[in-house]
C-alpha cells in the first residue's frame, strides 16, 4: 500500500480568505486538473468561497462545468469553430488573435453582445496581445462590440513595472476606442498584494499554501503519510539506500512507504531528517512511532519544502498528486 495522499478542505478554504483579505474576490485556478489534485475535486471544496474558476482550456471547462455554476474563465483560446460550444458551457472565452477576434465577433452578433477576456503580455506561454499590438486590437475589438475582461499576469518579478505599464496603457487604448472594460485582473499567487488586486485575484497553487513572497498567511493544504515498513534500532548497522549514506548507529530510523515514484522530491534526500529518496521507499531519522507517518502536513511550508527540493512550489504540489 502506497502513501495516503489528502488535502485539507478548510485549510484550503481558509487560504482562499487569506488572498481575499488583501482586497479582492479570489479567481481559483484549477489548471492541468487541479494542479494534479482533480479540478472537481478542489471545486467541491472550494464552490462556496470563490468568485469563479480559471480552466486552461475547452476540455477542462467540460469537464469542470457539472462541478460549479461559478463563472469559468479560460487562460486559452478556443480552438477554431468552438467558441459556440465554450460559451454554451458557460465559459468566459480568451480572445488572443485575430482568427479568435472574428469568431467573437460573429457570436456577439449572434447573441447581442459579448464578453471576452483579453490577455496583454509578451511572455510567449500565455495566450495574450503583445503590448505594443493592443492598440490596434483595442480597435477591432471595438469594431466587433465585445466587451472586456482585460488581464495580465506579472511573470517577472524584476519586469513587474514594465508589464504593469504596458497592462494600463492598454487599458487607456481599449477606454480610448470605445470598448468597455468589465474588470482588471492581473496577478497570480506571487504578485498578489493590496495595490495590485484589482478586480479578482488568479490564485493556483496559493490555494495549497504556497506564498512565492506575496505577504498573505496561508498554510499547507497537503496531507502526506506514508507507512512505516521497517524500523531500524539504533545499534543495528544499514546504508540509508543507494550511495554510502550510512544510518547513524545512535538513531533510530524507518523506512517509509513512499518515493520518488509517488511524487516525493528525490531532492529531499540528505536534507533534515531525511537520509534517502528511492523510487519507493524512504528512508527517515524518526523516534516517531505512529504508524502511517506524517511525511507532510499542516505544520509545513509549501515554499520552504519546494526550496528544500529545489524545485517551485508547482512542482512540489503537481508532483505530490494522487495519480
Ligand atoms: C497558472 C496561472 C495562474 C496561477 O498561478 P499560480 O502561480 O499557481 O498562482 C494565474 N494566471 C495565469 C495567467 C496563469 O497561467
Amino acid at each position: 500500500m502506497g502513501p495516503d495522499k489528502q488535502l485539507d478542505g478548510g485549510v484550503l478554504r481558509a487560504n482562499v480568505a487569506a488572498f481575499a483579505a488583501l482586497g479582492a474576490p479570489v479567481a481559483a485556478v484549477v489548471k492541468n486538473d487541479g494542479y494534479g489534485w482533480g479540478a472537481r475535486r478542489l471545486a467541491r471544496e472550494l464552490d462556496g468561497v470563490v468568485e469563479s474558476f480559471v480552466v486552461g482550456d475547452l476540455d477542462e471547462l467540460a469537464a469542470l462545468r457539472p462541478a460549479t455554476a461559478k463563472p469559468i474563465r479560460l487562460l486559452s483560446d478556443a480552438p477554431p469553430g468552438m467558441l459556440g460550444r465554450l460559451l454554451d458551457l458557460g465559459g468566459i472565452p480568451n480572445v488572443s488573435t485575430r482568427t479568435a477576434l472574428a469568431e467573437a465577433a460573429g457570436e456577439a452578433a449572434r447573441r447581442g453582445g459579448l464578453t471576452v477576456r483579453i490577455g496583454v503580455l509578451d511572455g510567449a506561454l500565455w495566450s495574450a496581445v503583445a503590448p505594443q499590438d493592443a492598440r490596434s486590437f483595442a480597435t477591432s475589438v471595438a469594431e466587433a462590440g465585445l466587451a472586456v475582461e482585460l488581464w495580465t499576469h506579472i511573470s517577472s518579478a524584476t519586469r513587474a513595472g514594465a508589464i504593469l505599464d504596458g497592462f494600463l496603457a492598454a487599458q487607456r487604448s481599449f477606454e480610448a476606442a470605445g470598448v468597455r472594460i468589465v474588470s482588471l485582473d492581473a496577478t497570480a499567487t506571487s504578485a498578489a498584494r493590496h495595490g495590485l488586486a484589482f478586480d479578482r485575484l488568479r490564485v493556483g497553487v496559493g490555494l495549497f499554501g504556497s506564498r512565492l513572497g506575496a505577504s498573505v498567511d496561508t498554510a499547507c493544504a497537503l496531507r502526506i503519510n506514508a507507512p512505516i515498513v521497517r524500523r531500524i534500532g539504533p545499534g543495528e548497522r544499514a546504508w540509508a539506500g543507494y550511495g554510502d549514506t550510512p544510518i547513524p548507529a545512535n538513531r533510530p530510523a524507518v523506512v517509509l512507504r513512499c518515493g520518488y515514484g509517488d511524487g516525493l522530491p528525490r531532492g529531499f534526500s540528505g536534507s533534515a531528517d531525511i537520509l534517502s529518496v528511492g523510487m519507493q521507499y524512504t528512508v527517515r531519522l524518526t523516534s516517531e512511532d505512529r504508524d502511517p507517518c506524517e511525511l507532510i502536513g499542516g505544520h509545513d511550508d509549501v515554499d520552504a519544502l519546494a526550496a528544500r527540493a529545489g524545485i517551485t512550489p508547482h512542482e512540489l504540489v503537481i508532483g505530490l498528486a494522487p495519480r
